[in-house]
């Protein structure tokens, strides 16, 4: 893009809009880096799943019939690696959709219900322990789905990266009578140099940390959270520590708050 030359005089209309222009162009300058940025990283990501499924469909080409062992081994790899890949593939489409199609509605919502809901069905996919502490009703003003898709990126991590049981707690304890979602876990944890960054898309802490290969994502649901929350107006904030675990937790906007904002607001990224 070409910047255009403005003047210094003041009131000079011209050389306001010119000025006005030249900030324009900065931000479609940003925006179209990031989108550069997005598309090779993504691709990036995308090409080690389909690496690992090539060299073993080759190998079970060559030695599948004759060797059971190999064939076992193949057929795992490319299940797992095909699943990895279709989990990156619907964070991608939900990071990517264009903002018209995402158009926020929002409602009355007991954040209560909409947890113990969440982990109702999380426990049923995967069997996992889940603790709800959310001993009365906890309303806010928001979009529903939105926070379900919220609460599943939270609890997904949790699920990934500990063994033992998660805690989901709602309460209308926070700061000003805030409404407030936690989810805890009791796993692996994050150590304090990396906390600022687990938010940026694509961002990892080393994979080596996860037990089972495989298990650790692409580095992509916490910036879909924080996506999704700064569109709804909520403070997300984290919390760990290594081998004993991390907090997420997100502050709801007060009710007057979250209904200044018009129904239909886009998702912007
Ligand atoms: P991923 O899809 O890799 O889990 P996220 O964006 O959700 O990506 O998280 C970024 C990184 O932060 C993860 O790769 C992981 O290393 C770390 N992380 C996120 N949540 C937790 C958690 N509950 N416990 C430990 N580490 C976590």
């Amino acid at each position: 893009f070409q910047q255009i030359e403005t003047g210094q005089k003041p009131g000079d209309e011209l050389a306001e809009m010119g000025r006005t222009f030249n900030e324009m162009i900065l931000l479609l300058e940003a925006n179209f880096a990031r989108q550069e940025r997005f598309v090779s990283d993504a691709s990036h990501e995308l090409k080690t799943p389909l690496t690992i499924i090539e060299s073993y469909a080759s190998l079970l080409k060559r030695r599948g019939k004759q060797r059971p062992e190999v064939f076992d081994e193949a057929v795992d790899a490319i299940l797992s690696e095909s699943v990895r890949m279709r989990e990156l593939t619907e964070r991608l489409l939900q990071l990517a959709r264009s903002p018209e199609a995402d158009s926020l509605e929002f409602g009355d919502l007991d954040l209560a219900r909409s947890a113990a809901e969440s982990a109702r069905a999380f426990i049923r996919a995967y069997g996992r322990e889940i603790e709800v502490d959310a001993p009365g009703s906890v309303p806010v003003w928001t979009d529903a789905a939105k926070v379900r898709q919220l609460l599943f990126i939270l609890l997904d991590n949790a699920r990934k990266y500990s063994e033992g049981r998660i805690t989901v707690s709602a309460s209308g304890d926070g700061p000003g009578g805030a409404a407030v979602l936690k989810v805890t876990d009791r796993g692996i944890g994050i150590p304090e140099s990396e906390l600022p960054k687990v938010f940026d898309r694509f961002y990892r802490v080393d994979s080596s940390r996860v037990r089972s290969p495989g298990a650790g994502g692409a580095g992509l649901g916490l910036s879909l959270a924080r996506d999704l929350a700064q569109a709804l107006d909520i403070r997300i904030g984290i919390e760990s520590e290594v081998d004993k675990g991390t907090t997420v937790t997100l502050i709801f906007p007060r009710e007057e708050r979250a209904r200044e904002k018009p129904t239909g607001e886009r998702l912007s990224r």
